[in-house]
Order: C-alpha cells, then structure tokens, then sequence
C-alpha cells in the first residue's frame, strides 16, 4: 500500500522516471510539475469517491489513472478539470490551483470525456471550425487537426455518417485546438479497433514527444504498459501504487520463464521460487535445455496483486 510518505516522495520527485528508457518525458528533470495534487478528497454524500490522494506530473510526462469501476478515477479527473469541486485537498495546474483559478487554468487544459457530443449534423470540419472560431484559433488549425487525426477525406461528411472510431478521433481533435498544455483522457480508445486504437496511442505519444502532458484513465493494461511513463493505481479512492510500468512489474508482477527441454517438453517456471530454481540449475547442469525465454510480469499480474481481482 502506499503511505503518506511515498505519496510525499511522489510530490517531491515529479521527475517521472523514464518508463520507456528510450522515450523520456521532455524536460521533466528540470520543470515544475505540470500537475499537483495534494490530499485531494471528494465524498458524495457518505461516499468517499476519492479519499485523499497526493501526487505530481511533469511536463511530457503521459500520467496513466487505472483502478476498477468505482475507484474514483473519473472523480480525480472532474477535479483536475475544474468539473467537480473538491471536499478538501488541492488540484494544481502549471502552478494554479484549480479551484481558485478556473480563468487561469481553463486555457491551459483540454479534455475528452464519455459525455462530450459532437454536433452531427455538421461536418467534422465544421465541428472543428465552431471551436476554433470560439477560441479565436484561425481557422486552419481544424484542417491541421483533420490530417492529424486523419480525418481529411471524412471531414468534409457530416459526423452522423461517422463510426465510433472517427468520432473519438474528431474529439482528440477538437480537445487539441487550443494547444493545450495538459490533455485529459477518459479511457480514449474505449469501443475503438486495433487500427484505430493503435492510431491514437500513437498520436498521444506525439503529443508527449511535443511537450504536452497527458493524463488518462483506461482499463487496458497493456495500453497503459505501452503508453505511459507512470501509472497510478487507484483502490476505493485511494492511491496504492504509483511508479513506472516496469518498477511496478519488477516489484509485484511474477517473473518466469518458459524452458524447451531436450525431450522436447515445455516447462513455465517461476525465477522466485526455490524448487523451480534448482529444476533449471539441474537442466542447465545436465545439458537439457534447448531453449530458455525469461518474460516479466504484466500490468495485469500488479492489478491482481494490489486489487485482489483482475481489471
Ligand atoms: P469507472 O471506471 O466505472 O468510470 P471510476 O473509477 O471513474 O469508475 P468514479 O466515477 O470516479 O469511478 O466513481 C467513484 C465513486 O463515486 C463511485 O462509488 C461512484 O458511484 C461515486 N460517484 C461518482 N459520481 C457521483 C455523483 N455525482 N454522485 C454520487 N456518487 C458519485
């Protein structure tokens, strides 16, 4: 479980260790945090919805929210975006206090949520152009926005004439017209095909790449596993692990190795467990092995180990 002062360790050190070694977040070694939050808390009622959590998350950094039905990621994410006030506790953006300073933060922030809709009676391009006409953004930006999600040839169609795919991509588009600074996810590739879910993954790893923070909920382990540099589990409310993919793999996932003997038998073993050791010393010690693939544990195997259930 996390403790008060790993929650303090985590505020201390928003450096977000560099999960994919080979993708950093930008600058994040150097910059304030992009985003704080410290003993928030929300209950409805006699519902405790988020029950004081405390952490931060650089700039670039793509922050992963997992945790069952229920655990209160929504609720964090309402009161990251100034949707839902808090009972107690503090949301910061870029140094702002969210609740404080809605003005501030509004332009800064962009998000993409279950609820938004989308007008279908448009076109995407002109479903983009209300909202570059509203931010004062020219009106280019949409087209810019159209290719990047690739949507050129669809947008000129009205939206009700679009899959469940093209619509999310239409939103992550309209979510980025103001160049925001931090880039709020409710599980974005919800109800998508691979294709297209694979197309988005890869465009929020652009954003990072660009500097933009993004923080999203999901339900898909390998989603989080592939895409973001740290990953919060979220439990009834409450924080009960927050660190790398590959941290939290090492330290709850289960390590082992599938060994192709001689006699051309297939054996999984367990690297922590004493009997499965001395069984691969004695192959190794007796020449058997024709094949040995070592595999890590999953985001999956860390659920279960901190949440008791799979996901
Ligand atoms: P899911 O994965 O299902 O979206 P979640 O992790 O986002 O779940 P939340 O939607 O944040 O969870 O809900 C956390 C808790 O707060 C739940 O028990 C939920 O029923 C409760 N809750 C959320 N919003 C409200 C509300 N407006 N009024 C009363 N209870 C609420």
């Amino acid at each position: 479980m996390a403790t008060a002062t790993d929650a303090a360790a985590a505020i201390a050190r928003p450096t977000a260790a560099p999960r994919p070694a080979e993708r950093p977040p930008t600058a994040a070694a150097v910059e304030p945090p992009m985003v704080e939050v410290h003993d928030l808390r929300k209950e409805y009622g006699q519902v405790r919805a988020v029950a004081g959590i405390s952490f931060a998350v650089a700039p670039g950094e793509v922050f992963g929210l997992l945790g069952h039905n229920g655990a209160g990621k929504t609720t964090t994410i309402r009161m990251l975006t100034g949707r839902t006030r808090p009972t107690g506790g503090k949301a910061i953006i870029a140094g702002h206090d969210v609740a404080v300073a809605r003005d501030a933060v509004k332009p800064l922030i962009n998000l993409v949520f279950e609820d938004q809709n989308l007008y279908e009676r448009f076109s995407g391009r002109e479903n983009l152009r209300i909202f570059t006409d509203l931010y004062g953004t020219p009106r280019s930006r949409a087209d810019e926005l159209l290719e990047e999600v690739n949507l050129v040839e669809a947008g000129k169609r009205k939206v009700k004439t679009y899959s469940t795919g093209m619509k999310q991509r239409l939103l992550v588009a309209r979510a980025l017209i103001n160049r925001p600074k931090v880039l709020f996810l409710d599980e974005p590739t919800r109800g998508l095909d691979p294709t297209s879910a694979r197309d988005l993954r890869a465009l929020i790893t652009r954003l990072s790449a660009g500097g933009t923070t993004v923080f999203l909920t999901t339900h898909y382990m390998e989603e989080a596993d592939e895409l973001c540099h740290r990953v919060a589990f979220l439990s009834q409310g409450q924080l009960v692990a927050l660190d790398t993919p590959r941290e939290l793999k090492l330290r709850y996932g289960q390590r082992t190795a599938t060994v192709l003997t001689r006699d051309r038998r297939e054996h999984r073993i367990r690297l922590d467990d004493r009997d499965d050791a001395a069984r691969l010393a004695s192959w190794m010690a007796d020449d058997q092995i024709l094949t040995l693939h070592s595999h890590e544990g999953t985001l999956e195997d860390v659920f279960v180990a901190l949440a008791g259930r799979p996901l």
